[in-house]
């Protein structure tokens, strides 16, 4: 019997990895410089530190030190490339790429650009695998065009979208490409020369480190990429980004890639095993269950299912003992079917009965036996007192059904 509760919400975030920590601890006491403080050791000591995770988080993405901007997060990456290019290439432009299923940060970016009539956006569709085609982000450039942003891999469903022929399109134009590769980094290769990336956004609470550091990869070569600073002050980062540094954080994120990197392929190899195993459980003891996302070309720790005829928010409330989350979002009051399984084309019944498990570094074989177990008796109580579950079982065809208002 595993410890409960039980955490297999890794796309949320991740618990940060103890060697992660180990680094970090001397950066909250007694190395506590300014990295910015260049007459003393104090801060030679901090800068020295902020250098080497420079060149740890460059490795994992094969980028070059200097090209790496700190952050507070991937919310303020996205932020900085999106409304960065924007401001930047305004004589050149005002016409954004992206797509509907990205992670808020881009689209709500995009939208605030939208609104104050900086630019117009093109949202494109996705397949039923949650997969953009690169044919239709050719089609859709224009000769105003200044900016693609297409995320490497979703954090809802797991699918990894062809960015390097995204990225091929985005150069054989002349367009700025970029991606937020929050899900990606640190968990599949990602190879900024191989995949064409201008602007790579990534955060270190997603790859096992710590909350609220995080940085933007800006291309400094074939092509240059220039951004507008969005944060004005002491010009740290290049003036890209000013603001004292996060030394600590910057650290501890540091070390989450050099670490990711490391084990990644072993990694890789372990969580397939363990999600093809919770997937075959489910989908061998239950009927009525679909997979959200991409069969193959999928984050080896995702595994995003609808249970028909089962509000993810109950299923959620029966399994009290294993963090997972729902395609239900409570972003507002009302509870709102995901957009991003709306967008797959599943209709609003199976976005809401969708659960996404979310496998991580510390998740074991016990958990997902334990995990397979719960789920399968849940659903299965929760079909129980379905009534619809009941007549879908008895052959009718509940479309043909004439519902009745009291
Ligand atoms: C978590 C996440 C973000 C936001 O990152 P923060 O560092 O938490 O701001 C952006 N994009 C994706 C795909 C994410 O999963």
């Amino acid at each position: 019997m595993p410890k409960l509760p039980i955490y297999m919400d890794n796309h949320a975030t991740t618990p940060v990895d103890p060697r992660v920590l180990e680094t970090m601890l001397p950066y909250f006491s007694e190395k506590f410089g300014n990295a910015a403080s260049r007459n003393h050791s104090f801060g030679w000591e901090a800068e020295e530190a902020v250098d080497r995770a420079r060149g740890q988080i460059a490795q994992l993405i094969n980028a070059k030190p200097k090209e790496i901007i700190f952050t507070s997060g991937a919310t303020e990456s996205d932020n900085l490339a999106i409304k960065g290019v924007v401001e930047f290439y305004k004589e050149k432009g005002d016409h954004i790429v992206t797509c509907v299923t990205e992670h808020k940060a881009v689209l709500d970016s995009c939208r605030a650009l939208e609104r104050a009539g900086k630019a117009m956006v093109t949202y494109l569709p996705v397949d039923k695998y949650g997969m953009v085609d690169p044919d239709d982000v050719r089609k859709a450039l224009t000769d105003r065009t200044v900016l693609i942003s297409i995320m490497y891999a979703n954090n809802e469903v797991g699918t990894i979208h062809p960015i390097a022929e995204i990225g091929r399109i985005a150069h054989e134009r002349g367009v700025v490409f970029h991606c937020d590769a929050v899900q990606a980094a640190g968990k599949i290769p990602v190879d900024v020369d191989r995949d064409h990336i201008d602007l790579l956004a990534l955060s270190a609470h997603k790859i096992y480190g710590p909350k609220g550091v995080g940085a933007l990869y800006v291309r400094a070569k074939g092509p240059r990429v220039r951004i507008s600073p969005q944060m004005d002050g002491g010009g740290h980062e290049r003036g890209m980004r000013s603001g004292t540094l996060n030394v600590t954080g910057i650290v501890g994120l540091g070390k989450a890639c050099e670490v990711a990197g490391a084990v990644m392929a072993e990694e890789n190899r372990r969580l397939l095993d363990l999600r093809d195993k919770l997937q075959a459980g489910i989908f061998e003891r239950l009927d009525e269950v679909y997979l959200n996302g991409h069969p193959t070309e999928r984050l080896p720790g995702n595994l995003n299912v609808s249970f028909a005829y089962v509000e993810g928010e109950s299923l959620l409330m029966g399994l009290n003992d294993v963090a997972v989350s729902s395609g239900s979002a409570c972003t507002s009051a009302t509870l709102e079917p995901s957009y991003v399984i709306r967008a797959l084309g599943v209709g609003d019944e199976l976005a809401h009965s969708s659960i996404r498990f979310g496998l991580g570094r510390f998740n074991t074989e016990a958990e997902v036996d334990f995990v397979t177990d719960r789920v399968t008796r849940e659903v299965r109580r929760l079909r129980e007192m379905s009534p619809l579950y009941e007549m879908a079982r008895e052959g009718i065809d509940l479309k043909s059904v004439q519902w009745k208002a009291e």
